[in-house]
């Protein structure tokens, strides 16, 4: 066969193989379209799952009859005029391919009508030919209608999947769009049933929470951060919302990144994310957040593939830096403390404090709420964290006052002092004799604490009942700290007179060499003994004093980096996945009994933590029974 030119019918059903997959395609094209023109509000209508029938209508700005043809012509477009235009491109569409490639394999219709214009005009395209545009009647904005899609491609249309597939992913995509743009009305009917009805909105929250599930109100933190300059074109900013670590699920489906008005799929993003989270979520689960991100368009190429999910940034690591900060720092400050029976506590009205008055603590000094519970919990009302200046405790105050020989020493910032340099508490083991609970003297602030089970801590914030569980709490405190220590140099390490060996099979020698800088820096020192040894030189002060036995501690490491429970390859996980077992050895166990003194100094360091809501492991250290949970169990639920 001679070599010919194809003709622009078969060019547009090639390029139709990239641009339009699947019927989710076109609506994702159609629907950036509609965002270009400046619409308000898209409706969308589908039938087969997309394969009979997709139409979608807006009310953007409209294209002039004498264009319509020049619309679904290949490669026309009024978005970019020459090749440096590619540098900044700020539209969602640029490649003036889609509604050609679309128009290829469909029947296919486009009617529009500008603001300026009293009438519509309609085009329509049939096996590529297109048809001569024709006046009709309809409102300011375009409608397209796609029928039969792929008729022309019958290998095209066997590979799509069932209706309901197809419908569900044309859903997943009208979703995801519907994130990107809050300010746009979103509505979706299928088979005549309406499957998604999202009202503009200029709250991003609300349309968050519309997409996402309304179980996520209350219950999402605003992240937010900023790098470089507008002097000189890098300012690059992320606002987003992200849940609090019980919301994380099984996948990261409820993970989206917004980049300059448009969904992008990025995994160095994905993994800020996660990382902002770390040791707040437990393994296998995925946090839950939304985050917009802005930056000037010529720092990176959305042009990388023609479904333009995929974007190459110029510089992505101060990007992931940037993300990953705001997340870690909006986590810092929220009230990560679980409410038991958190649904009840919602339906208590805001700031009614007369049947509480009497209980509500002078000084809520422990856990401190801070503005993550969104809109509905403090609205109408003041905040329920407000002190009552004049509220009696004459019950505790006076049992404090009775016992203020024993709790002397035990003001916060004494007890903050002492643990400075962690002489940190040493567990009493538990005896036999031992009573279950224990009313302890008042300790910390004005509040009182029970340890119960030698497992558990039970006190009070502003809100309610707290119960910790020390080992958790422990494990944190401890983790925070030694991360800390690790910043500002090589842990002390206590050196051995005579080596202790242990037995190790060659996995985990593997494992020493490679971990052995990190372990260094950390203060274990040890080396292999033979093939089938490791000699331990010097082992960390910190865990010497916490009575940590170097042999099986060690031994123990290496066996779970060996089998990959350690990540060796990046050194800050490393490093925090050794320091998950270095406080989880070194923390109180449950069953340790406390004293006072040591119960002060534990509750007294969890404020100086970052997390104390979670332990590394992301299991919560803290529980919260809410008062008006109490009230409402009780049947004192007030009014
Ligand atoms: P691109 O979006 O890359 O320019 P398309 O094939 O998607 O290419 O669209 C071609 C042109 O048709 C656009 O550049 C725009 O001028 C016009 N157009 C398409 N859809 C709409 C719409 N919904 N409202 C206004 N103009 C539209
Ligand atoms: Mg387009």
């Amino acid at each position: 066969m001679p070599i010919r030119r194809l003709a622009p019918a078969v060019v547009n059903q090639i390029a139709a193989g990239e641009v339009v997959e699947r019927p989710a395609s076109v609506v994702k094209e159609v629907l950036e379209n509609a965002f270009d023109a400046g619409a308000r509000r898209v409706d969308i209508e589908i039938a087969g799952g997309g394969r009979d029938l997709i139409r979608i209508a807006d009310d953007g700005e409209g294209i002039p009859a004498d264009q319509l043809a020049l619309a679904v012509e290949a490669h026309a477009t009024s978005k970019i005029e020459s090749a440096t235009d590619l540098e900044g491109v700020s539209t969602m569409g640029f490649r003036g391919e889609a509604l050609a490639s679309i128009a290829s394999v469909s029947r296919f219709m486009l009617e529009s009508r500008t603001k300026g214009d009293d009438e519509a005009w309609r085009i329509e395209v049939n096996d590529g030919v297109i048809g001569s545009p024709a006046p009709t009647a309809g409102p300011p904005g375009t409608r397209v209608e796609v029928r039969n899609l792929f008729h022309t491609v019958p290998a095209r249309r066997r590979f799509l999947k069932s209706e309901t597939a197809e419908s569900a992913r044309i859903a997943e995509v009208v979703r995801l769009l519907a994130l990107a743009r809050p300010t746009i009305g979103f509505r979706l009917v299928s088979n005549g049933r309406c499957l998604l009805d999202l009202p503009a909105t200029d709250d991003p929250r609300r349309r968050i929470v519309g997409v996402l599930g309304e179980e996520l109100d209350g219950r999402l933190i605003e992240v937010r951060g900023e790098i470089g300059s507008p002097a000189d074109g890098t300012l690059t900013s992320v606002w987003g919302l992200v849940g609090l670590p019980e919301t994380a699920r099984p996948t990261a489906k409820n993970q989206r990144f917004i980049l300059n008005g448009r969904a992008i799929v990025d995994r160095s993003l994905s993994h800020a994310l996660k990382e902002g989270f770390r040791g707040l979520v437990e393994p296998g689960r995925h946090p839950v957040g939304v985050c917009y991100l802005e930056m000037n368009p010529a720092r990176v190429d959305v042009n990388v593939h023609p479904a333009k999910t995929e974007v190459r940034f110029r510089e992505a690591r101060p990007l992931h830096g940037l993300v990953r900060r705001a997340i870690q720092e909006a986590l810092q400050e929220a009230d990560l403390v679980r409410n038991l029976a958190i649904e009840t506590s919602a339906e208590a009205p805001a700031g009614e404090p007369s049947a509480r008055e009497g209980t509500a603590p002078e000084r809520p000094t422990i856990v401190t709420r801070s503005s993550w519970s969104g809109p509905g919990s403090g609205a109408g009302g003041p905040s329920r964290s407000t002190s009552h200046p004049s509220s009696p405790r004459a019950g505790s105050d006076r049992s404090s006052a009775g016992r203020s020989r024993t709790s002397s020493g035990v003001d916060l910032a004494r007890a903050r002092e002492a643990v400075g340099d962690v002489p940190m508490p040493t567990a009493t083991p538990a005896s036999p004799a031992t009573p279950a609970v224990e009313v302890l003297p008042t300790l910390v602030g004005a509040d009182a604490v029970l340890q119960v089970h030698q497992s558990f801590l039970v006190t009070q914030d502003s809100e309610g009942l707290v119960i910790i569980d020390q080992h958790a709490l422990h494990e944190r405190v401890m983790f925070e700290k030694l991360h800390d220590r690790y910043a500002a140099g090589p842990l002390e390490s206590q050196r051995q007179l005579v080596p202790i060996v242990f037995d190790a099979d060659p996995a985990s020698i593997a494992a020493l060499e490679s971990l052995a800088p990190l372990l260094e820096r950390l203060g274990i020192e040890a080396t292999a003994a033979g093939p089938r040894g490791v000699a331990i030189h010097g082992f960390p002060t910190l865990l010497v004093s916490r009575r940590v036995d170097p042999g099986p501690f060690l031994s123990e490491l290496l066996e779970r980096a060996a089998q990959g429970e350690i990540d060796r390859d990046d050194h800050e996980a490393a490093l925090a996945d050794v320091l998950d077992v270095m406080s989880c050895k070194a923390a109180v166990k449950a069953g340790d009994r406390l004293g006072e003194r040591e119960i002060a100094e534990l509750l007294a360091m969890r404020d100086r933590i970052d997390r104390e809501g979670s332990c590394p492991h992301g299991r919560p250290t803290h529980l919260r029974i809410p008062i008006a949970e109490l009230e409402r169990r009780f049947g004192r639920s007030p009014g």
